[in-house]
């Protein structure tokens, strides 16, 4: 190997970001590499959320709607997801699931071109992003959905682009090979169609540094990258020159102007707070709020240097063993998220085979295995170690295995 273990333990000392490892739960002798799928535990979440169970909920009750800021949770979350996305204060609100926020995002945006009906949707977008655009334009009535794909890893936009759209839906990163847009070229070729752009970061924030504020609008969720916790809220931005044009079609009393003069009609809260709808999941914004404490401390460009060497490393690694795999992710660095992703026929019984041997990866039809590398828990070392359990796993054709061979209802 070009890299030996040991080269790999001094890229590790010099890591600025090695402390960030003990802030979480791993368990033994496993390589995590599903940070784009479910982020780790941080230590501290357990205690947050049992003080808000035990003290916030178990003594004060209600009061702590007022007491503990139950009732602004959804902006002052959103405040602190804000830096991590290039977006101001007041311009994010964290909600909902992503799907939601997709729903309402995209039936905000429409209203604001009268006149265009075509929706711009990506192919290879995550089919949730896709199945709720069909939604919203079916409910809306009389709106065309055009497809788009990649071609080469560019995408062709230009011949969809036309005086007839009203909006394009992205997502940054793409779930299934980590291909990166560049978030500055593409929103302004939309715009410049008088379009308007809307960002999907499930795969960006916590991944990678985003500026998201020439965006109209942009969506992501907190539970991949952010390590928020499974179901942990979501989040949408709405760029602050739109917030006075915008709805909310899911308008309920948590986004109202006045919610506790429970008025028998709609108006709607300024700014971004209008997207609210219901009851916040206190618990989960707890849990959310933990992680926030250590994204709170971490500078991004070390992130990012952090995560462009692990994924360099690991596909350097892997070329070298030429194990019959195909890059599925851009060779180059500046078109990559924070995730690697090969195709083989075999890929699930090949993924099967790894988390035997305690290597996390998962699995996305129809040929794609994913490894993610979240900067914050990983280390080079791991990425050496992922690297050569693939390489026995494939040598050795381990993945063969009658056990590796049955879907499981999760994959
Ligand atoms: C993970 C992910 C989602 C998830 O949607 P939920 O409503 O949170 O389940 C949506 N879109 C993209 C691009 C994703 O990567």
């Amino acid at each position: 190997m070009a890299i030996s273990r040991a080269d790999c333990q001094t890229l590790d000392e010099q890591d600025p970001l090695k402390d960030f490892r003990d802030e979480f739960t791993l368990p033994p002798d496993v390589v995590y590499l599903l940070g784009n799928s479910l982020g780790a535990l941080p230590r501290r979440t357990a205690a947050r959320v049992g003080h808000a169970v035990e003290s916030e909920w178990g003594r004060h009750l209600g009061a702590s709607w007022n007491t503990a800021g139950w009732w602004d949770l959804p902006q002052t979350t959103g405040d602190r997801i804000a830096p991590l996305i290039g977006a101001g204060p007041g311009e994010v609100l964290a909600g909902d699931s992503t799907s939601v926020n997709i729903f309402k995002a995209v039936t905000a945006a429409l209203p604001l071109r009268p006149g265009r009906r075509v929706i711009i949707s990506d192919l290879d977008n995550f089919p949730t992003d896709r199945y709720v655009v069909e939604g919203a334009a079916r409910a809306f009535g009389d709106y065309e959905i055009r497809d788009i794909g990649t071609v080469d890893g560019a995408l062709n936009l230009d011949e969809a682009l036309g005086d007839d759209v009203a909006m394009v839906l992205l997502s940054q990163v793409d779930y299934r090979t980590g291909a990166m847009h560049d978030i500055g070229a593409v929103t302004a070729q939309v715009q410049a169609a008088g379009a308007l752009m809307v960002w999907d970061l499930c795969h960006s924030a916590g991944a990678v540094p985003v500026d998201v504020s020439a965006a109209d609008l942009a969506i992501g969720c907190t539970y991949k990258y952010l390590n928020g916790g499974p179901g942990a809220p979501a989040y949408i931005y709405v760029a602050s020159r739109h917030h006075q044009d915008v709805r909310n079609v899911i308008s309920g009393w948590h986004g109202h102007a006045a919610p506790f003069d429970f008025e028998p009609h709609y108006r709607p809260a300024d700014g971004v707070r209008r997207f609210a709808s219901g009851s916040p999941p206190v618990l989960s914004y707890t849990a959310l709020n933990a992680s926030l404490d250590i994204w709170e401390r971490v500078d991004l460009r070390h992130l990012r240097a952090k995560s462009v060497s692990m994924t360099s490393l690991f596909i350097d690694l892997v070329d070298e063993m030429r194990p019959g795999l195909t890059l599925a992710s851009p060779r180059d660095a500046d078109r990559r998220g924070s995730q690697v992703s090969y195709r083989h026929s075999d890929g699930y019984p090949v993924v099967r085979a790894l988390v035997d041997r305690g290597v996390i990866g998962d699995y996305r039809e129809p040929d794609i295995i994913r490894f993610g590398f979240a900067p914050l828990y990983l280390r080079h070392v791991d990425v050496y170690d992922a690297a050569t359990t693939l390489a026995e796993v494939l040598s050795k054709e381990l993945w063969r295995d009658e056990q590796y061979q049955r879907r499981l209802t999760v994959t």
